[in-house]
C-alpha cells in the first residue's frame, strides 16, 4: 500500500519562491566585479532569474541543455543558477583557475550551450571562444556600459540580455530527478570527470546542510560563502541562505584577508565557509592590523584539513566556534562535521580541539564505510584506516558519459579515493589520500598529520609532507615549509617543533624551504607538483 501524501517535487525553484514569498526583503549583498557594493534582495533575485529563464527559453535552451557558468559568487551569478534550473536546463560551473586548455576540454565534454562569464574572465573568454564551437551565445555578467572590448563571438550584456522579458515567467514542469547541475572533479588522474546533481540531490543536500548539527544555518545568520560556486556548490550555500531566508553576503573576487574582513566587518557576518587558505590570509590581516572578529559566530573550514592551530585561534582569540568539515564534488558536497556530541563540552579544552581535528561525522543521508584493499569492511575502532567508502541519495552513482566507473561499486559505494579511520563515536578522520600516504618500512605515515602540527610552529605559514625514495624504507616524509614573511626558523627548530607532537618514526627525514607552494583551482596542496619537484631529491639518512 502507498502512503497517500503528495508528489511534491523537489525542484530547487521551488527554494527561490519559497524566498521571495516568506524572506522577500531579506538581502543579498555582493561585491561587484565593477567594483561597487551592490544591495538587492530575494524578491528582486527571484525576478530577475524569472527573466533569465525566459530569455533562456527564447533563445531555443531546453530540459537538460548545459550552460556554462564563469563566474565568482555574486547575485547575479545567484539568479543565474535559478534562471538556468528553472527551466530543467543545467548550470554548469567552470572553474577559472583552470588552464585554458582545461577549461575547453571541460566545456566541450560538456556541450555547453550559452556561457555566462564575469567580464574579469574576459581575455581568457576571448581565447578559448574559437575553440568551442557548442557555445552560441557568451552573456557578460554587467550592463552594456561595462562590456568588454575583447574580441568574443555572439557577445550580450547580462542587463541587456534580461531587459525585455517580463518576470512573469512559469518555471517548467519535470521530473525531480532532472539533472540541475554539473561540477568536473579537478580529476589528479585522468581526464576531469563531470558530476552531474539532479533537483532531487541538492534540494535533499540542503535541507540536509541546513541541519543544527550541520551548517545551521538559522533566518537570522548573514552569511558569507567565501567558498566559490565552482567550488561544488559554494558548499550548498546558494540553496541554504534561501531555504532559510538568511542574509547572503558574496565576495566576488576579491577573496584577500583585507577585502574578506570588510565585508564580515560591514555585513556583520555570523557564519562564513572557505578552504584553509583563505582562513590563513585572513588571520594574517587580523594579526597584523589587530582588529578582532565582534560579528562572526562560527566558521566551517573544509576542503582540505584544518591545522589544530587555525582551530585554536579563531575559537581562542577571536571566539568563533570552527566547524570542520569534509565533503566532495561527487557528494554534493557535504561528507561530514566536525560538531562536538553530548557530553563533549565537558572535556577540558584540548580535548574538544582533538575532536575538532577529525574531519566529523557524518549526517543523516551520508553513510560510510572503510575497506581494506580486498575490499573487506575494516573495523570501526579509530585505529584501523582502510579506502573511505561512501553513499546516499546527494552522492554521485556515476560520471557524466560513464567515465570513471571504477570508483563505483554494484552496491553504489563510491570510493572516495581518501583513507580514513572511523571511531567508535562516528567521527571520521583522514590520514590522506590514497595516492598522497607515505609508506614507510610496510607502515604507513599520514602526511596530513604532520603537516597539521609544522603549521603551528610560529614562523610557519605552510606546510606539505611527501615521501621521497629511500634505499631501507621505501620511502621517507619530507617535510616542504613556506616561512610567514619576515620570519627565520632553520631545520632543527622545526623538527624540535615536532618532536614529542608526532610518533617517532614519522619524524621527517628533511625540511626543504620553499617561497611557495602549489596550489589546485580548488585550494589543495598540488602534491604531484611537489613529487615531481623533489623527484630526485637524496634524504640526507639515505646513506645510512
Ligand atoms: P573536492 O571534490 O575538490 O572538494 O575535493 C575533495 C577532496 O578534498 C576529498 O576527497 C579530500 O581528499 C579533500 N578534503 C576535503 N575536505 C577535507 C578535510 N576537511 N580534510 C582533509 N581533506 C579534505
Amino acid at each position: 500500500m502507498l502512503g497517500l501524501m503528495q508528489d511534491w517535487p523537489l525542484v530547487v525553484h521551488k527554494i527561490i519562491d519559497h524566498a521571495a514569498l516568506y524572506h522577500g526583503d531579506r538581502e543579498i549583498v555582493s561585491r561587484t566585479v565593477e567594483g561597487p557594493i551592490h544591495r538587492t534582495n530575494y524578491r528582486k533575485v527571484q525576478g530577475r532569474a524569472r527573466r533569465v529563464a525566459k530569455a533562456l527559453d527564447r533563445f531555443g535552451i531546453k530540459v537538460g541543455d548545459r550552460i556554462g557558468t564563469l563566474a565568482w559568487n555574486t547575485h547575479r551569478h545567484i539568479e543565474t543558477w535559478y534562471g538556468i534550473t528553472g527551466i530543467g536546463a543545467i548550470y554548469h560551473t567552470l572553474n577559472p583557475r583552470l588552464f585554458p586548455e582545461q577549461l575547453i576540454y571541460i566545456a566541450s565534454h560538456a556541450e555547453d550551450r550559452v556561457l555566462f562569464f564575469d567580464t574579469s574572465f574576459a581575455n581568457l573568454v576571448a581565447e578559448i571562444a574559437p575553440k568551442l564551437p557548442s557555445i552560441k551565445l557568451y552573456v557578460a555578467l554587467t550592463d552594456r556600459a561595462n562590456l568588454p572590448k575583447a574580441e568574443i563571438p555572439n557577445l550580450v550584456a547580462y542587463e541587456d540580455f534580461i531587459a525585455e522579458p517580463a518576470d512573469d515567467f512559469t518555471w517548467k514542469d519535470f521530473d525531480e530527478n532532472t539533472a540541475c547541475g554539473l561540477c568536473y572533479t579537478s580529476g589528479t588522474t585522468g581526464n576531469p570527470k563531470g558530476v552531474l546533481y539532479s533537483h532531487r540531490s541538492n534540494t535533499l543536500h540542503a535541507l540536509v546542510a541546513s541541519q543544527a548539527d550541520a551548517q545551521g544555518v538559522r533566518g537570522v545568520d548573514s552569511v558569507l560563502p567565501v567558498v566559490p560556486m565552482f567550488h561544488a556548490n559554494a558548499w550548498a550555500l546558494a540553496f541554504v541562505g534561501p531555504m532559510m531566508g538568511a542574509k547572503l553576503v558574496l565576495p566576488g573576487p576579491k577573496l584577500d584577508g583585507e577585502s574578506v574582513y570588510e565585508l564580515l566587518d560591514t555585513e556583520k557576518v555570523t557564519m562564513t565557509a572557505a578552504v584553509p587558505t583563505v582562513w590563513l590570509m585572513l588571520l594574517q590581516y587580523l594579526e597584523q592590523t589587530g582588529k578582532m572578529l565582534p560579528y562572526l559566530d562560527r566558521v566551517l573550514i573544509g576542503g582540505s584539513a584544518c591545522p589544530r592551530s587555525m582551530i585554536e585561534i579563531f575559537e581562542r582569540k577571536y571566539e568563533v566556534e570552527v566547524v570542520h568539515a569534509w565533503g566532495m564534488t561527487e557528494m554534493s558536497p557535504l561528507g561530514t562535521l566536525g560538531t562536538l556530541k553530548a557530553g563533549m563540552d565537558t572535556l577540558p579544552y584540548e580535548e574538544q580541539l582533538s575532536v575538532k581535528l577529525k574531519q566529523g561525522h557524518p549526517p543523516f543521508s551520508v553513510e560510510m564505510k572503510i575497506v581494506d584493499d580486498e575490499d573487506r569492511e575494516l573495523p570501526r575502532d579509530g585505529k584501523a584506516f582502510g579506502r573511505l567508502k561512501v553513499r546516499g541519495p546527494a552522492v554521485a552513482k556515476a560520471y557524466f558519459k560513464g567515465e570513471g566507473e571504477s570508483a563505483f561499486d554494484s552496491e553504489d559505494w563510491f570510493d572516495t579515493g581518501d583513507v580514513a579511520t572511523l571511531d567508535t563515536d562516528g567521527y571520521m578522520t583522514i590520514t590522506d589520500r590514497a595516492k598522497d600516504v607515505i609508506k614507510s618500512g610496510g607502515e604507513w605515515i599520514s602526511s596530513i598529520e604532520i603537516e597539521n602540527v609544522a603549521v603551528g610552529h610560529p614562523a610557519v605559514a605552510e606546510a606539505a609532507v611527501i615521501g621521497v625514495a629511500h634505499p631501507k624504507w621505501d620511502e621517507r616524509p619530507l617535510l616542504i615549509v613556506v616561512l610567514k614573511p619576515g620570519q627565520k626558523a632553520t631545520k632543527d627548530e622545526i623538527l624540535k617543533y615536532l618532536s614529542g607532537k608526532i610518533a617517532k618514526w614519522w619524524m621527517p627525514d628533511d625540511v626543504a624551504f620553499v617561497d611557495e607552494i602549489p596550489h589546485t583551482a580548488t585550494g589543495k596542496i598540488q602534491k604531484i607538483a611537489l613529487r615531481q619537484r623533489f623527484g630526485s631529491y637524496r634524504l640526507p639518512t639515505a646513506a645510512e
